[in-house]
């Protein structure tokens, strides 16, 4: 089969073209395993962190890619949910072990044996790829496979996001960084929230405007005052700055939620900006997301099909990968990029 694979960590800047394309061997599913033919994988930040070497795969040459539909093409022997033909995403959760402490207290993506798709695991950006029955998810019909694949990472961890923030209708929220999770987050909170407010915090007068066309109340520079304190805010931006900034305007008691899988360092210096009393005392908490669980996955579906969210999508060919990447790391963005395999 056709994979574009990654045989070592490499700077984008100077490498713009960190992925091969390969013949590999067709996967052999276990006995608990689907074989899925690959149709369309979205092509994710994290992409970038593991190619950078910010969060690295275990082994090379790996095949990258999380956000995954495919058919089944053939099942193992102990297979009961699933039958050839059907349709099935698989998201960043690739497996756990069932049994640790936080796998038992649904917590499994803090379990020790967490297992990511396409850095632990060999992912979606090939023709073919094997997951655990159990790891894999029906798509609800109404969307497209180019469709459904981003839904699958910034749709699930956004939603996660969401959820920890322990948000309560008429609560204020902010979002802080105004790429693709946080704008399906925003759309998640008007429809289930539809009595809160939402605030951005966003660079670009353009990614502003957006936020307000989506439904936000107010929109404004990373480091303006909102003009009501915030409940919770949920923080999607590589960099400290926009947490430090963000704090003052969190309300007493108030949550700030970083969604990201790593900061870079480039503006660690911010943080000295920090002045405990205004930034955090009364009681004011930092939390972090890590990974989704299945549950987010599945929630976050039926939430998508309800609502609906329909993301805006540009295709590549699966020999595209490397500009796909590139495009995102220069900021790029026409929509959630998705690779097309066939
Ligand atoms: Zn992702
Ligand atoms: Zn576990």
């Amino acid at each position: 089969m056709k994979a574009m694979v990654l045989k070592k960590i490499c700077d984008l800047k100077e490498n713009k073209h960190p992925l091969e394309c390969v013949n590999l061997p067709e996967p052999v599913p276990g006995e608990k395993e689907l074989l899925v033919k690959v149709s369309a994988c979205g092509v994710c930040h994290t992409e970038l962190d593991e190619i950078e070497g910010r969060t690295p795969p275990l082994h090379f040459p790996v095949v990258l890619g999380h956000q995954i539909i495919g058919r089944v093409e053939k099942v193992g022997s102990h297979i009961h949910t699933f039958n050839p033909g059907d349709r099935v995403g698989i998201a960043w959760i690739y497996s756990a072990c069932g049994k640790c402490e936080f796998c038992l207290s649904e917590q499994e993506n803090l379990c020790p044996e967490f297992r990511a798709t396409g850095r632990d695991a060999n992912g979606g950006y090939a023709q073919y790829m094997t997951v655990l029955e159990d790891f894999a998810y029906p798509i609800p019909e109404m969307f497209s496979d180019a469709e459904a694949a981003p839904l699958l990472c910034a749709g699930a961890i956004g939603y996660r996001s969401l959820r920890l923030t322990g948000i309560k209708d008429g609560q204020n929220l902010g979002l802080t960084g105004f790429g693709a999770s946080a704008h399906l987050v925003l759309k998640m909170t008007r429809h289930k929230y539809p009595n809160s407010k939402v605030f951005v915090f966003a660079r670009s007068a353009k990614e502003q405007a957006f936020a307000k066309e989506l439904g936000a109340v107010w929109a404004g520079d990373t480091e303006e005052e909102s003009p009501e304190k915030l409940d919770c805010i949920i923080d999607t931006t590589p960099v400290w700055k926009p947490v430090v900034e963000a704090l003052k305007n969190l309300e007493c008691g108030g949550r700030l939620v970083i969604n990201a899988i790593r900061k870079e360092d480039v503006d660690k210096n911010y943080l000295l900006n920090l002045e405990y009393p205004a930034y955090l005392w009364l009681e004011k908490e930092i939390k972090s997301v890590a990974n989704v669980e299945r549950r987010d996955v599945r929630e976050f579906l039926e939430l998508a099909a309800e609502i609906p969210i329909t993301p805006e999508v540009q295709e590549f060919a699966l020999e595209e990968a490397n500009q796909a990447l590139v495009e995102l790391k220069e900021r790029k963005i026409r929509g959630a990029k998705v690779l097309r395999i066939v």
